[in-house]
């Protein structure tokens, strides 16, 4: 048998691996095929192609989109994109921008409060043009100004507390058609993890082309609601461990495994809207 981890980060955003340190553990785990879905970038695909060509390893290049639906957070992963295409480039670069002012936000909070860390200096560790919540919280850490990750979200970070910034967010319907544009699928990230299922027949409506189904937050139970859903709306069923590499302890990275039977369907259906794209401009 063959499998996949969908759902996987690098320090592309907020996850502490590099392309190539996921490629040689996701072949330890003896996965078949990766996909690279870092926060709103795809900067970080064209070397994880390279790592995973040398390894004969098949890779899928992705991002994962923070959006919102009638005030719902929802994460919408991108899967095949073309991560040349300028459309997606200028947007996610307007939402890299956004991620960039906010952490000057969350600094200029946390200075209010006496706790002198610079913007600069997160940015220095972030070292990507995605940086987020988790690079203020390392940030904090390494300048001893709190002991642990953990404290830096309950204290200062998570929502509601002193130095949480709200953070702009594309529309999902955009996330969406933004994703088809750049010849990709558009599938709903980690359900159970965000309570979004409420949203899921609007966006089925406005094309959503699959459901991650299995992820490291869902119970087995959850995952059996969703691929019944899955079924429900004919949506491709997908899988991700959304490992963030050694952020949250140990890797998680070959904690979910995706038969691979759900990526070939995923690329039948790429295929198929590639060949109605050529035949319509005959
Ligand atoms: P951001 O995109 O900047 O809002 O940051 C979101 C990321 O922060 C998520 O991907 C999580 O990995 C991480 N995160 C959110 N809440 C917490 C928390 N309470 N403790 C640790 N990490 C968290
Ligand atoms: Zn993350
Ligand atoms: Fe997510
Ligand atoms: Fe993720």
């Amino acid at each position: 048998m063959k499998f996949a981890d969908l759902h996987l980060h690098t320090m592309f955003s907020d996850g502490t691996f590099t392309p190539e340190e996921l490629v040689l553990r996701a072949q330890n785990v003896g996965l078949a095929c990766i996909a690279l879905t870092d926060h709103d970038s795809v900067e970080g695909c064209e070397r994880a192609a390279t790592a995973c060509a040398n390894v004969k390893m098949e890779f899928i290049s992705g991002a994962e989109l923070t959006a919102e639906h009638e005030d719902t957070e929802v994460h919408v992963l991108g899967y095949f994109l073309d991560t040349k295409n300028k459309t997606l480039l200028d947007r996610i670069g307007k939402f890299q921008a956004v991620r960039q002012n906010r952490i000057r936000e969350m600094c200029a909070a946390l200075n209010k409060l006496g706790i002198p860390l610079k913007a600069e200096s997160v940015f220095a560790l972030a070292n990507c043009k995605s940086p987020g919540r988790p690079h203020v919280a390392r940030a904090l850490v390494k300048e001893k100004l709190i002991s642990n990750l953990d404290d830096a979200f309950e204290k200062y970070l998570k929502k509601g507390r002193p130095c949480w910034v709200p953070k702009t967010k594309m529309s999902a319907l955009e996330s969406v058609e933004l994703i088809h544009q750049a010849g990709g699928l558009a599938v709903m990230a980690h359900p159970g993890l965000n309570r979004t299922d409420d949203i899921i027949p609007d966006l089925v409506k406005a094309g959503l082309d699959g459901i991650e189904c299995f992820h490291t937050k869902h119970s087995t139970i959850m995952s059996e609601r969703y691929l019944e859903i899955a079924e429900k709306y004919d949506l491709l069923v997908t899988g991700g461990s959304d490992c963030h590499g050694f952020s949250k302890k140990q890797p998680l990275i070959g904690g979910v495994k995706l038969p691979y039977e759900h990526v070939e369907k995923m690329k039948a259906k790429v295929a198929e809207r590639k060949a109605k794209i050529t035949n319509g401009h005959k």
